[in-house]
Formats: C-alpha cells, sequence, structure tokens
C-alpha cells in the first residue's frame, strides 16, 4: 500500500510545485523539504534510477518518511543520446546555455534526424528501506530555435506534436503527456515496480 503524503527529495520549489499539481488528482501531498533537513546527496550515480533511489533513500532514512526521488533528462538521437543524466550539467549549469549548445550542435541535423526523447524516473523510498520506482517517456523533436516562455529547462526547444514546444503549452497540456506525468501515473496508478535490493 503506497502513502498518501510523501516528502520531495529536493530543495527546489519549482519542482516541488510541479510534483504537488501532479500528484494532488492521484491523491497525494507533497511536502517540502526545507533546507534546515540536510543536504540533497549528489548524483553520483550512472543512470536516472541510480540517481533518483540515491535521493529519496537517504530523505526516507534520515527523516523517517515516504520520500520521493526523482531524476529526468533530454536525450537526443543525434548526439548519442547526449545530454541524457548530465541534462543539467551538460556544458553549464545554465539552462540557456544547455540549450543553445544542443541547437548548435544539431544545426546540420534536418529534421527527420532531430529525433529525441525527456525521461523521468521516480523512486518512491519508505524509512524501513522498501522502494519502489516507475519511469515515463515522452518522444518528440528538437525544434530548429527556441519557443515560448512556459516551463524551464530545454522545454523551448522541445516538441512532441512537431508543432509546438512545451515551453508553449499550458500546464495541464505537459502535465497530461509530459515523461515526469506518465511517471507520476505509472507510481501512483498502480504500476509501481518494486526495487530489488534494500
Ligand atoms: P534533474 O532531473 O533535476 O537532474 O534535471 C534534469 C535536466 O533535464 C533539467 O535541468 C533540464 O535540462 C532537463 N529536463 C528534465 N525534465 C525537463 C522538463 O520537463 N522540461 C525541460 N527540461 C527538462
Amino acid at each position: 500500500m503506497l502513502p498518501s503524503r510523501v516528502t520531495l527529495a529536493s530543495h527546489n520549489r519549482g519542482k516541488w510545485a510541479e510534483f504537488a499539481r501532479l500528484l494532488q488528482p492521484l491523491g497525494v501531498a507533497v511536502d517540502f523539504l526545507e533546507d534546515a533537513e540536510g543536504d540533497i546527496v549528489d548524483e553520483v550515480g550512472t543512470t536516472y534510477l541510480e540517481n533518483a533511489r540515491l535521493k529519496a533513500m537517504d530523505v526516507a532514512r534520515r527523516l523517517g518518511v515516504w520520500a520521493l526521488g526523482d531524476d529526468s533528462g533530454l536525450e537526443v538521437d543525434a548526439l548519442d543520446g547526449a545530454p541524457g543524466i548530465h541534462s543539467a550539467r551538460f556544458v553549464s549549469d545554465d539552462p540557456w546555455v544547455n540549450t543553445r549548445e544542443i541547437l548548435l550542435r544539431l544545426t546540420a541535423v534536418a529534421w527527420p534526424g532531430r529525433t529525441a526523447r525527456m525521461v523521468a524516473v521516480l523512486v518512491l523510498a519508505a524509512p524501513d528501506g522498501r522502494w519502489y520506482w516507475a519511469e515515463g517517456q515522452v518522444a518528440g523533436h528538437i525544434l530548429t530555435y527556441p519557443r515560448g516562455y512556459g516551463g524551464f529547462g530545454v522545454d523551448p526547444i522541445f516538441s512532441a506534436d512537431g508543432r509546438r514546444s512545451l515551453a508553449e503549452c499550458s500546464d495541464a497540456e505537459k502535465d497530461a503527456i509530459s515523461h515526469r506525468g506518465i511517471a507520476c501515473r505509472r507510481l501512483f496508478g498502480g504500476h509501481a515496480i518494486p526495487g530489488s535490493e534494500r
């Protein structure tokens, strides 16, 4: 039986607001982790799952709560899957610099070759070491120039339908199709995968 209240293993208020919005319809309340409750462990894993699990398990054990950890990224086929798990710190920790770098590296790549996907992995960890996970993906294309003012990160250059960028979609439109939305609905909608080791 999964909990109806979880603590997000992140100090990022934007991320918390997005998870709170995604999980509210699934009957799950999300608590924000205050800075005073300790640092989030470094993302030293080599996969999204490892990184999400490290963060969730650390908070669950330290605070004695059910904790939700996440890791996500953009995988561009013409860049052999880069930036992938390094998306937040690809060439910089400034999202605009990373966005511009992706566009530059794809300058010579025509539309059919500009395929990409966004991936999100969520881990829900209990204080006793049990854990569950789910993954969501949304496939799309990298646009040739940034469009729209909504969202964050690479939203302005990623299009799921080939017409609008995610930054041109409303929150509700993005939630319905996004990698994070899909992962949340899997995790709390009866498709959580039990973790195999403690
Ligand atoms: P992290 O999951 O906090 O490590 O961040 C992953 C990085 O992937 C972000 O900094 C963005 O560059 C990118 N990313 C992941 N999900 C999204 C999204 O929903 N919109 C835009 N960029 C995203």
